[in-house]
């Protein structure tokens, strides 16, 4: 069995669990890996070398290579997923099984018959850029911050632009309030403020970067990788064919260590199955409703409404409280369009093998970020 601390896929976030997940299939001749890119059927899989290259020092860590390997479009893979290969067969590689996901972002479709699309798999941190230099929206921010929290992500925010305020303590103080759970993150890509404490968190695990266009995500990313970390690595891997691929890849290694997810689509992922991670959001505010006299009370004009009465004396903000009623609204609505057949269908098996992976997920993680459900 392939140990944990072994492998040279570990500085692609395989732990212990992984390589748990991935034991029945090991028999079997498969190897595991990590999707670095997807597209229509194919896709770029990071494993293990099987040999030492030539001239390499004896016990020297076995390195890495890319393939280019076939899978199914139905299984729905995407950049982040951990998968089973089989390397040999003559056609070139195969990926023959997905491991269960611990994390997945969806984006639901604009149509109405269709499945989500899952834009990227595994992430452990998603980073929510904010920009500092302009006015702070709050609401928005409460949107990724739900976004990430469904997903089974930790969010942290990254506040960017530090240099152009000159005091920021307030600004923090606001994005704490909204974001109870997440850890807050100054930073400027200018100056270089803040990116070691950045780096230090992301080292070790797999995080993506949301947030709107032009809060310095892109800097923020040239910053974190510095430009060496660009050109190295294992990136002009080879299909199996001796051809090289050149192709862009979505998943990153950091300097630092950690993984960064950066897919095209995710970054301002713009639809949102938040439902789930509104109470992390608005904690505070599940926790005034616990105190209303109906146990389904929606906080409109109940009687003996705990929420309300903390409107009422400001305990509670009223642009909180508004923007708490509209993402729920918009999740409903997201829900009650999306086709309940179809996606039953195609995420049944999904879901089964994921539960089995979460379980695993949460007891590692003490099941400490779980409390607000
Ligand atoms: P993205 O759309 O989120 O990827 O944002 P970009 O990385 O493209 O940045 C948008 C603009 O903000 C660009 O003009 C950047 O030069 C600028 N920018 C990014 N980070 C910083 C920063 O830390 N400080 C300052 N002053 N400008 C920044
Ligand atoms: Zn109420």
């Amino acid at each position: 069995m392939t140990r944990a601390a072994d492998s040279p896929l570990t500085a692609y976030g395989w732990d212990t669990d992984w390589a748990a997940a991935f034991a029945p299939y090991a028999p079997t001749g498969l190897v595991p890996g990590r999707v670095v890119r997807v597209d229509r059927g194919r896709c770029d899989v990071v494993v293990a070398a099987d040999d030492d290259p030539p001239g390499s020092a004896p016990g020297a860590r076995a390195p890495l290579r890319t393939l280019r390997a076939e899978s199914d479009p139905a299984s729905g893979l995407c950049t982040g997923d951990w998968v089973a290969v089989d390397t040999a067969p003559p056609a070139g590689p195969v990926v023959r099984a997905p491991l269960p996901r611990r994390t997945r972002f969806t984006r639901s479709t604009s149509s109405a018959r269709s499945e989500g699309q899952t834009l990227a798999a595994n992430i452990d941190l998603a980073v929510i850029g904010v920009s500092l230099a302009v006015d702070l929206d709050l609401g928005r921010l409460e949107r990724f911050l739900s976004l990430a929290w469904s997903s089974g992500a930790q969010p942290v925010v990254a506040l960017t632009k530090t240099d152009l305020v000159p005091d920021i303590t307030h600004l923090v103080a606001d994005v704490e309030q909204a974001g109870p759970g997440a850890g807050v993150f100054p930073v400027s890509s200018v100056s270089g403020a803040g990116l070691d404490a950045l780096a230090a968190e992301l080292s070790g695990r797999t995080s993506a970067l949301l947030g709107q266009s032009g809060v310095g995500k892109s800097t923020l990313v040239n910053a974190l990788l510095g430009t060496e970390e660009q050109e190295s690595g294992p990136v002009r891997g080879s299909d199996g064919k001796g051809r090289h691929t050149t192709t862009a890849r979505e998943l990153l290694l950091l300097p630092r260590g950690g993984v960064l997810i950066d897919t095209p689509g995710l970054r301002g992922v713009g639809l949102w199955e938040a439902n789930d991670g509104l109470a992390q959001v608005f904690s505070e505010i599940e926790e005034l409703a616990v105190h209303c006299r109906f146990h389904d009370c929606e906080h409109h004009a109940e009687p003996d409404c705990a929420v309300l009465a903390a409107v009422e004396t400001g305990t509670l903000s009223h642009r909180r409280f508004e923007s708490y009623r509209k993402l729920l609204r918009e999740s409903a609505w997201i829900a009650s369009r999306t086709d309940a057949r179809l996606r039953a269908e195609l995420s049944r098996e999904w879901r089964r093998r994921e539960a089995a992976g979460r379980e695993m997920y949460e007891r590692k993680r003490g099941g400490k970020h779980r409390k607000a459900f």
